[in-house]
């Protein structure tokens, strides 16, 4: 099961080795301030993916936290000590109008690199010229490589849509090679039963349109509801599908193109895999969620039993709540098999295999 061609590369997991002190702190419970933080500015969004696993917690109807609290935001964070913020989940980013001038803030003064995720329907070129000067990547869900997968996908009437979002990538990619900068730009595509057969239609895409990054992976099916009735079966059908499509896709590489077809964090038959007893790398992670609340786990947003603190209005609440028995016992009580696909997966299993059972003789060379 091929993935990639290079192991240097931003999906690989192994790059949590990095982290070594936060992996040991995590066990020891002396939780060191996180790595990396995930933003949801927004609760809205204008598409209605199937698959989406924020489908709970998005809401058209609530405003969202005003930018001054974002930005308050951001400075906590730089003085926290996080390096980098994934500003994604909960909802479209871009429908929070704020998002221009929290990128920039969050870069130009605090020093915090920015990782994007977007659907690209709402991009002006404002939000191009921003995104290529103030992020360090920027991933489009795309999910499709044709109009008509895409509408299906994506919850939306609008064929025409499919077009502007292509686009848009295009515009972003020629921007950042205009200005010479680092922003990588990532096609992303969850796969799913009815885009399995267009992986590669969709890599070519992404080549053309000038995105340095594919990056696929299966969506997390089994618990993300809803599902439209589909069963575990219907993704094992195009399992072999799915890996003819990714060999096929992996020969377009060339030195500015880069496929990931991402399987290792789950089983060979693309459902969800638990191999890890317990859960203990989540505080490598800080989730501010739009509604207001910071989330123990990015992958469980919106459950009530999983808050730590609101970080509305005063971001500084989590300070009195990290490493606290209150914390710790939060993610003590956590039963793996009953989370959804966990994002983490890898880095638990990297904790008890290589940190607590020394499977790779860490102080040999
Ligand atoms: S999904 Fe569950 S096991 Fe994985 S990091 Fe989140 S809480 Fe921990």
């Amino acid at each position: 099961m091929r993935e990639w061609n290079s192991p240097w590369n931003p999906f690989n997991s192994a790059k949590v080795l990095i982290w070594r002190e936060w992996l040991e702190a995590c066990i020891t419970g002396d939780y060191l301030p996180p790595v990396t933080v995930d933003i949801d500015l927004s609760r809205h969004c204008n598409f209605a993916c199937p698959f989406c696993n924020a489908y709970n917690i998005i809401n058209n109807k609530l405003p969202n936290l005003p930018i001054k609290h974002w930005l308050e935001v951001s400075d906590f964070i730089k003085e926290w000590g996080a390096y980098s913020a994934c500003v994604a989940g909960g909802g479209e980013p871009l429908t929070h109008k704020g998002f221009n001038t929290f990128i920039q803030y969050q870069w130009q003064k605090n020093g915090i690199q920015n990782g994007v995720i977007t659907n690209g329907s709402l991009m002006t070129d404002e939000h191009i010229a921003v995104m290529a000067e103030n992020c360090r990547w920027v991933g489009f869900s795309m999910d499709a490589g044709t109009a008509e997968t895409y509408i299906k996908l994506k919850g939306i009437k609008k064929k025409e849509m499919f077009r502007k979002v292509c686009d848009n990538i295009a515009k972003l990619c020629r921007h950042i090679d205009k200005i010479n900068s680092k922003c990588d730009v990532a096609y992303k595509y969850l796969i799913h039963p009815d885009n399995a057969h267009e992986i590669y239609q969709a890599a070519k895409l992404a080549k053309e349109l000038g995105v340095r990054d594919f990056h696929s992976r299966p969506v997390g099916f089994d618990n993300i509801k809803p599902l439209h009735g589909l069963t575990n079966e219907a993704f094992r059908s195009v399992v072999d599908v799915v890996n003819e499509q990714i060999e096929k896709a992996l020969e377009l590489e060339d030195e500015n193109f880069h496929f990931y077809g991402i399987r290792h964090k789950f089983q060979p038959n693309m459902e969800r895999k638990v191999a890890f007893k317990k859960c203990r790398a989540i505080p490598l992670i800080a989730t501010f969620g739009a509604d207001g609340n910071m989330y123990l786990c990015f992958d469980m947003r919106g459950r009530k039993d999983l808050i730590l603190c609101s970080h509305y209005p005063n971001p500084r609440e989590i300070l009195g709540i990290w490493g606290s028995d209150f914390h710790k016992n939060m993610i003590n009580n956590i039963d793996p098999k009953t989370c959804p696909r966990c994002t983490f997966g890898p880095y638990n299993e990297i904790i008890e295999k290589v940190f607590l059972n020394d499977s790779m003789c860490r102080y040999f060379p």
